[in-house]
């Protein structure tokens, strides 16, 4: 039986850009386990600040940023009614341009901060709260004010609160944290899971064996009719014939996964046998 080695860049071409590998700059490709902040978050939060009713008391309004932005890069600029000459007042009074960005003046304990603009409130929260390990709304609030004026505690509270990491490890005091997986290559690491369809089977075909490549998230699906060793040792030989033996094939604690899959392998006795690894987490495909 010959194997041919897949392609490494077509699964990926598919991807979410989100949940793409992260290429550092030590050169080393880490594949996120968790997306902390994904985009349905980043729509929901936006949603939330940009809606008419929202107030935020320290951040420009856009009109006002922008406004603002224009009267110190032209203090000639006239102001226009009541409401646009008490920006440009305010513009001149508590805000400055430095090199083309627009700060809020030093103040109080306060030194020089930036002026956040609404569209940026995300990215900079989420920058601050991953940048300190994902800790509360507390200190991502001191983590943002320090350099960075017109974001709320409650916004921070907002985030914290949302960020996927930090919900999966909620509940997990004193236990440690889940770790990213590093992967440099497809077929290094293969997770298996086996997903239960007898609430809705397809005539006799009653679970979905799901088998991932964790670097490329490329995803396969087999109906079986029951999660006996045999059906899914019979699966993952059909894989492992279309595509590429795993260097690590990782599984749920299943006794399903044990045992035949396992001598299946030995069987095939290519060179580079695969590790076992049984997650005693929650599933993580
Ligand atoms: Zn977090």
């Amino acid at each position: 039986m010959s194997l041919s080695k897949p392609s490494r860049e077509s699964p990926r071409e598919s991807l979410d850009p989100e949940d793409r590998p992260i290429t550092l700059p030590t050169g080393e490709i880490v594949v996120p386990v968790v997306n902390s902040f994904p985009s349905l978050i980043r729509v929901a939060f936006m949603d939330m600040i940009q809606a008419d009713d929202y107030v935020s008391k320290d951040r420009l309004a856009p009109d006002q940023w922008a406004r603002t932005h224009v009267f110190l890069d032209n203090p000639k600029t006239k102001a226009i009614g009541q409401r646009d000459r008490n920006t440009k007042s305010f513009a001149q009074s508590r805000y400055e341009l430095v090199q083309n960005r627009l700060y809020r003046q030093a103040s109080g304990k306060h030194p020089r901060r930036y002026a956040v603009p609404q569209n940026e409130v995300f990215e900079i929260i989420k920058a601050a709260h991953l940048k300190i390990g994902h800790a509360g709304r507390d200190k991502t609030f001191m983590e943002v004010s320090a350099s960075n004026h017109g974001i709320s505690q409650t916004e921070c509270e907002w985030m914290a609160t949302h960020c996927k990491f930090c919900t999966l490890n909620r509940g997990r005091e004193g236990k440690r944290p889940l770790e990213p997986i590093t992967v440099s290559r497809v077929w290094e690491r293969i997770q298996t899971d086996l997903i239960d369809m007898r609430h809705t089977p397809d005539g006799r075909y009653a679970w979905i064996l799901h088998i991932k490549d964790h670097y490329s998230k490329y995803t396969q699906l087999y109906a079986l009719k029951g999660k006996d060793s045999e059906g899914i040792a019979e699966c993952l030989a059909m894989f492992i014939m279309a595509f590429y033996p795993p260097e690590i094939l990782q599984c749920d604690n299943g006794k399903e996964f044990k045992g035949r899959c396992f001598i299946y392998f030995l069987i095939l006795g290519h060179a580079s046998q695969p590790s076992l690894y049984y997650l005693t987490l929650a599933n993580s495909i």
